[in-house]
């Protein structure tokens, strides 16, 4: 059999990595666009075409949905429809494959429901309720980060000790109140579809013997950031046989404040005997100038485990650093660029615009709207994240399981059928008191307990549901969301309001019915219904949904979401300190290099042209802030960037090196004495000479007249004007 075409796209170093024998662990160690997805791809061609191992038992792990597809239609271009019988996924998806298959072995119910990030987030905020949680002292979100770091460690409540601290024994009882509601609806979050497939191994050595049998080679990409329950799933399924073909790049680790753990990169040539290392150094992807800017600026880290990359391209253009007035004007500014690449001949689809934070995307579509530029955002505000789509979701959950409390309470007032807060409190506390779900006690009320009035706006709910899964039950998916839509209320809800904001949620809702006429159920789901394996899917592939995959569009997302890709004309907005790298992240020297790391992924993105820009001036969270340049500005070599600056609509171009530029030399970009103005956000902690430590819960005002409310451990909040009050950020 010729296989020159998996081989000659190669490099030797990369012809090294992909034909290394069959019976060995290899780690791929290479810095970005260096081929590493490439060498991972041409590695299961080769396994199968090279060595004759049947595509079944291979088994590749990428690091979003998207990642995989990529990776299967370069696969299906390599060797055909045979790619289609290589298992290739998330760890998530794949764990969700799992357990669908398994759902008995793993303890759990078949229709089980994937909650998102969101829904968990509610959920936990039901239970702080219910336990009389303050949540002031005890924000939603550090029990859920809590949750899910214990998750990420294959840590379940009941294996943990809390000694005598008081915090943890109130995390604890959190943990296992949360636990007790998803077994009781049958809610599986994120970290759980890993834990669970974990403890399937453990718990299920026949299960496990299986899938060892079947997967014999195990390829894992972005190995850098996998966290401690990836990892120890991984090994345990190679087991004594399976072999591991991992690839990965330690400076471009970004997912640690997520549990991922860089230092598997270093264990694993221990973990397993016989590890071959190949190391990558010629990078295919950027401009000689991008290249470097990348390798300088990721030189400031410490501990690295040190790469060369070089590159036999050209030295291409140097990067343009634009310093806009304000964030508005850098969104404007953003378009002209995208006009500027299009009038050259370049397309939308070339077009990656990336920043650190997803609330930074919606000016950013505002503009480009305005100017009628078609753009996709990834991640971020995802189109299965917004509220409207999740409230029609909500309600096709109730369908399927009454006791999904998440969506029972999203739906019961929503659009408003008078019931009111006090009423949705007494079925909390009736379900609370007897162990019920929302929707049981709401029964139980109905039968006795609640005043007349509410008796029927409750009953009225109730049949809704029970009516509604009747006429759904004989419908095609997609009709059966058109029924939901309008009969539940929501659709005459927006058509009523004439805003464009109810308008796009209108379209939104159009494209969720589109979505459902296009599903088709993948194979593993063909024992649940059809609508229970779609509201799965909605879960698993929020924010890769694409609005229309045909129309080129300029892409937005995060820089975490941009991990693996890359684009000829890549643009990073708000490179200022205090956004990027993130406030917390300033004080924090762990923090501050993988801020880096990310800021070295963002910009290897760049094949061709690499923009950045900063704002003087920005409104930000509801406050205006003053901002320096980022940090990662100026540890580029000044030799490889240029400052542009446009005056009016002409674009007058400066030196970036000359007397008013420069990002080191302060003067020219200290307008308001910056230093002074405390940046304070809401959620932050704060010491206070007199009263203490305290969290941020309140921001009024801007500039010298902006007051804080803090609220103090000790108790009681006070307001405090943020430049006079002896206030330091922690
Ligand atoms: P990242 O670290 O960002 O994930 P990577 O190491 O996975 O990058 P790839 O995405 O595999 O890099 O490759 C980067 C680019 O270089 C791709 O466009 C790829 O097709 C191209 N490339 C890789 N190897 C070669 C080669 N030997 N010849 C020509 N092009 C190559
Ligand atoms: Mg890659």
């Amino acid at each position: 059999m010729d296989v020159s075409f998996l081989l000659n796209p190669l490099n030797d170093a990369q012809r090294e990595a992909v034909t290394l024998p069959e019976d060995v662990h290899a780690l791929v160690l290479a810095g970005a666009g260096s081929g590493k997805t490439r060498v991972l791809t041409h590695r299961i061609g080769w396994l199968i075409e090279g060595c004759g191992v049947q595509p079944w038992n291979i088994l590749a792990v990428t690091f979003t949905n998207k990642a995989a597809g990529e990776m299967r239609a370069r696969a299906a271009a390599l060797i055909g429809p045979r790619a289609q019988s290589v298992t290739l996924g998330t760890f998530h998806g794949i764990a969700y494959q799992l357990l669908r298959q398994h759902w008995r072995e793993a303890g759990l119910i078949e229709n089980f429901q994937v909650i998102d990030a969101d829904d968990q987030k509610r959920l936990v905020k039901r239970l702080l309720r219910e336990l009389e949680l303050d949540e002031a002292q005890w924000p939603v979100r550090q029990a859920v980060s809590f949750i899910n770091g214990q998750k990420e460690e294959g840590r379940r409540a009941a294996h943990i000790d809390p000694g005598h601290d008081p915090y943890l024994e109130t995390m604890l009882r959190i943990y296992r109140a949360y636990e007790e509601q998803c077994a009781r609806g049958g809610l599986v979050d994120f970290a759980e579809l890993l834990l669970r497939a974990h403890e399937l191994w453990l718990k299920q050595p026949a299960v496990l013997a299986h899938y060892q049998q079947r997967f014999r080679h195990l390829l894992v990409d972005e190995f850098q950031d996998t966290n401690t329950l990836q990892y120890a799933w991984l090994r345990v399924l190679a087991g004594g046989t399976g072999r591991l073909f991992v690839v990965g790049d330690d400076d471009q680790s970004i997912y640690g404040w997520r549990g991922a753990r860089v230092e598997h990169i270093q264990r694993f040539t221990e973990d397993f005997a016989d590890v071959r290392v190949v190391r990558l150094e010629q990078n295919y992807r950027s401009t000689g100038t991008i290249l470097k800017a990348a390798n300088t600026l990721i030189a400031h880290n410490s501990g690295r485990l040190g790469k060369n990359l070089w590159t036999a391209g050209e030295a291409g253009e140097p990067i343009e650093v634009y310093r806009a007035f304000n964030e508005l004007e850098e969104a404007d500014f953003v378009c002209r660029q995208v006009e500027h690449w299009l009038e050259e001949g370049g397309s939308r689809d070339e077009i990656a615009v990336l920043y650190r934070s997803n609330a930074q995307s919606r000016l950013l579509e505002q503009a480009l709207l305005r100017h009628r530029i078609p753009y996709r955002v990834y991640g971020g505000l995802r189109f299965y994240e917004r509220a409207e789509i999740k409230d029609v979701l909500a309600y096709l959950r109730l369908l399927v399981n009454r006791n999904d409390d998440a969506s029972f309470e999203r739906v019961l007032n929503n659009p408003p059928r008078g019931i009111g807060a006090r009423t949705q409190e007494q079925i909390r506390r009736h379900a609370r008191q007897h162990g019920l779900s929302l929707w049981q006690a709401a029964r139980q009320l109905v039968e006795n307990g609640l005043s007349a009035r509410a008796r029927g706006a409750v009953s009225g709910f109730l049949a809704l549901i029970d009516e509604l899964e009747r006429a759904c039950a004989e419908l095609p998916l997609a009709q059966q969301l058109i029924e939901v839509i309008a009969r539940s209320g929501l659709q005459a809800q927006l058509e009523k309001d004439r805003s464009e904001q109810a308008q796009s949620k209108l379209e939104n809702l159009n494209e969720l019915i589109s979505a459902a006429e296009q599903f088709r159920p993948e194979p593993e789901d063909e024992d649940v219904p059809l609508l229970t394996a779609f509201l799965n899917r909605a879960a698993l592939e929020a924010g890769e949904h694409q609005a229309d995959a045909h129309t080129p569009c300029v892409q937005l997302m995060t820089l975490h979401a941009a991990k693996g890709l890359e684009f000829p004309l890549v643009m990073m907005v708000g490179m200022e300190e205090g956004l990027f790298p993130t406030q917390s992240a300033i004080d924090d020297p762990v923090k501050l290099e993988e801020e880096r790391r990310l800021a070295y992924v963002g910009i290897t993105r760049a094949q061709k042209k690499l923009v950045m820009s900063w704002c003087e001036k920005r409104r930000w969270q509801g406050r205006e802030l003053y901002p320096m340049p980022s940090r990662f500005l100026s540890e580029l070599p000044p030799e490889c960037v240029k400052e542009v600056r446009l005056g009016g609509r002409t674009a007058a171009e400066r030196d970036f090196s000359g007397v008013s530029g420069g990002f080191s030399g302060r003067s020219d970009f200290d307008p308001v004495k910056m230093g002074e103005t405390p940046l304070f956000a809401i959620g932050q902690r704060v010491r206070h000479a007199k009263f203490g430590e305290g969290i941020v819960i309140a921001l009024e005002g801007s500039g010298e007249q902006t007051r804080v409310q803090v609220h103090f451990d000790q108790g009681g909040s006070k307001w405090l004007l943020a430049a006079m009050a002896p206030l330091e950020a922690l």
